[in-house]
């Protein structure tokens, strides 16, 4: 029986991060995975999509190089080509990552892993024990109940992800952020593209404001999409996938997405005859993501906590950091920087419009349009920076909607963590021509000391 300081069940974006930072501060840790290193973000979620919305970005460019007084011409997407650009870019960060687990010594375990007892994990008949086991099993994509996932007409992101064709129809079912970036893909690859989704908007958890800029933009790239309404059912046939909605609609096409949601991976692992609290499959932590059995704790996807990859990677380091006696303090969640990297991008940080009246605050609000930024329009892109913000007080949400808004949530997200007021913001230079002077434009409004503002 191998002993070990740490044991990690799951080798994702959680399991990994707190497997290098445990060793990082002295500790003995196995790493246990099923699959791949690097889990799903890096081999099926954050980094494929990415290279697909590139991918989409470089054919809408070839199509609009006219108006930058370019001549070239779209002639198709060659998805073999694409998809060798985006395996290579996955393979590579993938042997990094190996390397970087065996440069810090984490002993790397291949198989699926299953808790046996509270401090230990059985692997192919091997039992790993450790004076923490860290679950970090992370989570798959869900269906809707009768709706049979076939992985060629009815596919989730897993198979989209790999598909070699581009297809002529897409129905997108779930308008959130992966069903919003595979609509965003598709288009741009040149396919029909129709969203269904039963919220009143897309992206229903951003601010409003996001979500309807959104809706435009996509209205104007011609991504159809349904709002507030249901799906009742779907049919295949040689033709396509008919689905039909609660208010009697249907829509053809070649292929249906199925993207509501993601569930936890928690079912047979032995989680549940350990003693483990969950709720809906989910595991449940406290602040420090200690479970409920001491010396057993739970990170990423597995936790009802936002389900992304820095998520997961902070979880992680907390996990070790608490492990290895620094006391971290607890994630501020309301302060993890969110982004839908469709075209346009929406980025946002802090709190909603509508969250921060719930919470009682008395708000300001400024929102900056990017007709007033000088390498938007360089970019030919729009879109807006919005704050909200206490009155008096300091920035409680940071708002953006356009190309590339995505990097600037770098600045925005120290605005808000370091409860920044406008008038501090205010007083930093931002560089010109940059689209962060778009984020420095809106301070110095809401500071009343509007610069290249109308109004
Ligand atoms: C299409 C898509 C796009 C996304 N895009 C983004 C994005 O742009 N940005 C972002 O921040 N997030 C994104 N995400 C979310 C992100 O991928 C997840 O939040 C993140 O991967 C969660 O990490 P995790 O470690 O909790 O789980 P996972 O990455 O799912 O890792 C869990 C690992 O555990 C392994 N495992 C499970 N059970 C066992 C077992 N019994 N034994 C051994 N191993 C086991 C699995 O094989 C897996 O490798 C995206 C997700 C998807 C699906």
């Amino acid at each position: 029986m191998a002993q070990f300081d740490l044991v990690i069940l799951g080798g994702g974006s959680g399991g990994y991060a707190c497997a290098l930072r445990a060793s990082q501060l002295g500790k003995s840790v196995a790493l246990i995975e099923a699959d791949k290193l690097g889990g799903t973000c890096l081999h099926r979620g954050c980094i494929p999509t990415k290279a697909l919305l590139h991918a989409g970005e470089v054919a809408d460019s070839t199509r609009h190089a006219a108006d930058f007084g370019v001549n070239a011409q779209f002639n198709s997407i060659d998805m073999p080509g694409v998809n060798a650009y985006k395996d290579g870019v996955v393979s590579k960060l993938h042997k990094g990552l190996q390397g970087l687990v065996k440069s810090r010594n984490v002993t790397y375990v291949e198989g699926h892993g299953r808790l046996v007892s509270p401090n230990t994990v059985e692997v192919n008949g091997e039992k790993y024990t450790g004076t923490n086991v860290v679950l970090a099993t992370g989570s798959y994509p869900r269906t809707l109940p009768g709706l049979e996932i076939d992985g060629k007409q009815i596919i989730t992101s897993e198979h989209a992800i790999a598909m070699d064709r581009v297809p002529k129809s897409v129905i997108v079912l779930g308008g959130g952020v992966i069903g919003c970036e595979f609509a965003s893909v598709w288009k741009s690859f040149g396919s029909e593209v129709t969203i269904i989704e039963g919220l009143p908007h897309l992206i229903a958890l951003e601010d409003e404001s996001s979500s309807k800029q959104l809706e435009r933009a996509y209205r104007k790239r011609g991504i159809n999409f349904e709002l507030g309404v249901r799906f009742a059912s779907a049919t295949k046939s040689s033709s396509g996938v008919t689905v039909t909605l609660e208010d009697g609609k249907s829509f053809t096409a070649d292929v249906l997405l199925v993207a509501v949601g993601r569930g936890p991976v928690s079912a047979n692992l032995g989680y549940e005859e350990q003693g483990i609290a969950m709720e809906r499959g989910y595991v449940l932590v406290d602040d420090k993501c200690r479970t409920n059995i001491p010396g057993i704790w739970a990170v990423g996807d597995l936790i009802p906590t936002l389900q992304l990859a820095h998520v997961g990677f902070a979880e992680g380091i907390l996990v070790a950091e608490e492990i290895g006696g620094l006391n971290p303090r607890p994630i501020n969640y309301d302060g993890v920087p969110r982004v839908t990297y469709s075209d346009p991008e929406v980025a946002s940080v802090g709190l909603t419009t509508a969250k921060a009246k719930e919470l009682g605050h008395d708000v300001v609000e400024l929102s900056y349009d990017l007709a007033g930024n000088g390498k938007a329009q360089i970019l030919k892109t729009a879109g807006s920076v919005k704050l909200i913000a206490a009155k008096n007080g300091p920035v409680l949400g940071i708002h953006m909607v356009g190309a590339r808004v995505g990097e600037l949530l770098a600045e925005a997200q120290l605005i808000f963590n370091w409860e920044a007021e406008a008038s501090d913001v205010a007083a930093l230079i931002h560089a010109h021509p940059t689209l962060s002077e778009a984020v420095g434009e809106a301070h110095l409004a809401l500071a009343g000391k509007p610069l290249h503002a109308h109004g």
